[in-house]
């Protein structure tokens, strides 16, 4: 009898605390398995920006060397020829500068991705070839 009365006495006051610990643990997985979904959610935005960026780098670095291709072209109907070389052109017009309005290093495209862009000349009558090394050519 005597045995039973402890035994009851200790379920009473240790029911409650193992009741508490255990929702605690499943609260504490619950919050650990929303804070990994919130992880995931975030690691897949990061990713589909970071994947929107490269794109929009490889479109804008494609359109610049189109557009210095075009240039080029202007160049050639002004001159009867292609610039042969990143100095080509005399007064009033100099190759590249005055006939290409974006950004240029080396006389060349920049390329927003941070690739390095080359120019390839030929004679007058072809027309020059252009690649980034990290987009290609156009
Ligand atoms: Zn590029």
């Amino acid at each position: 009898m005597r045995r039973s009365i402890i035994g009851l006495l200790l379920l009473t006051f240790l029911l409650p605390f193992f009741l508490c610990s255990c929702g605690n643990i499943r609260a504490q997985r619950q919050a650990e398995k929303k804070t990994a979904e919130a992880e995931t959610v975030l690691e897949k935005f990061n990713t589909s920006n970071i994947r929107g960026q490269r794109q929009a780098e490889k479109k804008t670095c494609l359109s610049n060397m189109k557009c210095f291709l075009s240039a080029a072209d202007i160049y050639a109907s002004y001159y009867d020829g292609y610039p042969t070389s990143s100095s080509a052109g005399t007064t009033p017009y100099k190759w590249p500068q005055d006939f290409y309005d974006g950004e240029l290093r080396n006389g060349a495209p920049v390329c927003p991705g941070g690739g390095v862009i080359t120019v390839y000349y030929g004679d007058s009558m072809t027309r020059p070839r252009i690649t980034c090394s990290k987009h290609g050519s156009p």
